[in-house]
C-alpha cells in the first residue's frame, strides 16, 4: 500500500469513528453498564435536588434500593405533609404599655377619739377627774352672744382636755362620766338631778383603792360680774382642819397655773365641806372662772384657753404626784 493510499485509509477510519461516535452519543448507549444514563427517581420526585440522586457517571454500580413508602406502597400516595415553616414565627413585639404608677394609699389608722380607754398602766398613778354636774343638770347657766352656755359643757370639755394631758403625760385618767353615758344604775337618784354629788361620791369610794387622787371641774358664779378668776376648794372637817395633801396638791396647781398664766394675783382657795371631795383622797375641787364675769366668760368658752389651762393643772398634778406618789 502506498503512502497516499495509508493516508486516506486513517482518514476515513477517523472519519468513521467520528461518525459511529456521534452516533452513540445521539443513542445515549452508556457503556458504564447502567440500564440508561438516568437514574430513575421517586415517583414525582425528580427534582434535581432529590437526595437519591444519583451522578449518572458515578463508578459505584451496586443495586440502588429505594425505602421510601412512596415507592413500595400501593395504596394512595402519601401527601405532602403540612408545610410547616421552620422560620420562627414573627412574634410583633407587643408594646410594653406604660403602667400608670400607683398612688400608695397610706394605712388608715383610727384617730384617737376621747373615749377610746388608754390601756391601763398599773405602774403610773391613776387621777380621777369628775367633770361637775352633766345630763340632766346643767349647772350655772350664762349668756353669751344671746345664747345659753352651760357650766356643764365648760366642765366637760376642760376635763377631756386634762385627760388628754394627763395621759399624754403617761398617767391613768378615770371620768366619773362622760357626759354620754351615764354610770351604772346603782349610782344613780331618784330625785333630780339624779348623778347627784352624793351619787358622784359613791362612785370614787367603790374604786378607791385604784385612785390616787380626785380633781372635780367647776365654774363659779357671783351676784355681780366682778368677782373673777380661778378658785380652788378642799374639804375641811370639823375635827381634822383639812387633809394636808389635799392642801399639798392645791398648792401645786396653784403654783402651775400661776407661771402658766404669770397671775398677778394668785387664785384663791377656801375650805368648804363639799361632798364630792368626802373621800379620804388628796382631792381638789376647780371653779375654773365666774360666768358672771364677761371677761373670764370669753376664756372658759374659749378652746385654746381651755387647752393651756388644763395643761398648766396636768403639770401642777404631776408635780404633785412626783414628790408624793409612790408606785
Ligand atoms: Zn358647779
Amino acid at each position: 500500500m502506498s503512502q497516499t493510499a495509508m493516508k486516506w485509509t486513517v482518514i476515513l477510519l477517523l472519519f468513521v469513528i467520528i461518525v459511529l461516535l456521534s452516533v452513540c452519543l445521539y443513542l445515549d448507549i452508556d457503556f458504564s453498564g447502567g440500564q440508561n444514563g438516568l437514574v430513575s427517581t421517586p415517583a414525582g420526585n425528580s427534582s434535581s435536588t432529590d437526595t437519591t440522586a444519583v451522578n449518572a457517571f458515578a463508578t459505584d454500580t451496586a443495586p440502588i434500593t429505594y425505602t421510601s413508602p412512596v415507592l413500595t406502597g400501593t395504596e394512595t400516595p402519601e401527601t405532602d405533609p403540612p408545610v410547616t415553616s421552620i422560620r420562627p414565627p414573627v412574634t410583633t413585639p407587643v408594646p410594653t404599655t406604660e403602667v400608670p404608677e400607683t398612688t400608695t394609699v397610706p394605712e388608715t389608722t383610727e384617730p384617737p377619739s376621747v373615749t377610746t380607754e388608754r390601756p391601763y398602766d398599773p405602774d403610773a398613778p391613776t387621777i380621777c377627774i369628775d367633770p361637775g354636774h352633766g345630763f340632766t343638770d346643767p349647772g350655772a347657766v350664762a349668756k353669751l352672744n344671746g345664747k345659753e352656755v352651760y357650766e356643764s359643757t365648760i366642765n366637760l370639755e376642760i376635763s377631756l382636755h386634762l385627760k388628754e394631758s394627763l395621759e399624754k403625760m403617761g398617767y391613768n385618767v378615770i371620768l366619773t362620766h362622760d357626759g354620754v353615758n351615764l354610770p351604772d344604775e346603782e349610782y344613780l337618784s331618784e330625785t333630780s338631778p339624779r348623778y347627784n354629788v352624793n351619787n358622784r361620791r359613791k362612785w370614787i369610794l367603790d374604786r378607791k383603792d385604784s385612785i390616787d387622787l380626785v380633781i372635780s371641774v367647776h365654774c363659779n358664779t357671783y351676784s355681780t360680774p366682778t368677782p373673777s378668776g380661778s378658785r380652788y376648794y378642799i374639804l375641811r372637817t370639823d375635827d381634822e382642819g383639812y387633809n394636808s395633801r389635799s392642801y399639798t396638791l392645791m398648792t401645786k396647781l396653784l403654783q402651775s397655773v400661776k407661771t402658766a398664766f404669770g397671775l398677778s394675783k394668785e387664785p384663791s382657795w377656801a375650805r368648804q365641806d363639799l361632798a364630792v371631795l368626802k373621800n379620804g383622797l388628796p382631792s381638789v375641787l376647780l371653779e375654773c372662772g365666774f360666768l358672771t364675769n364677761p371677761g373670764d366668760l370669753a376664756q372658759l368658752v374659749d378652746a385654746a384657753w381651755q387647752t393651756r389651762y388644763a395643761q398648766a393643772i396636768a403639770e401642777g398634778i404631776a408635780a404633785y404626784c412626783k414628790a408624793y406618789v409612790t408606785k
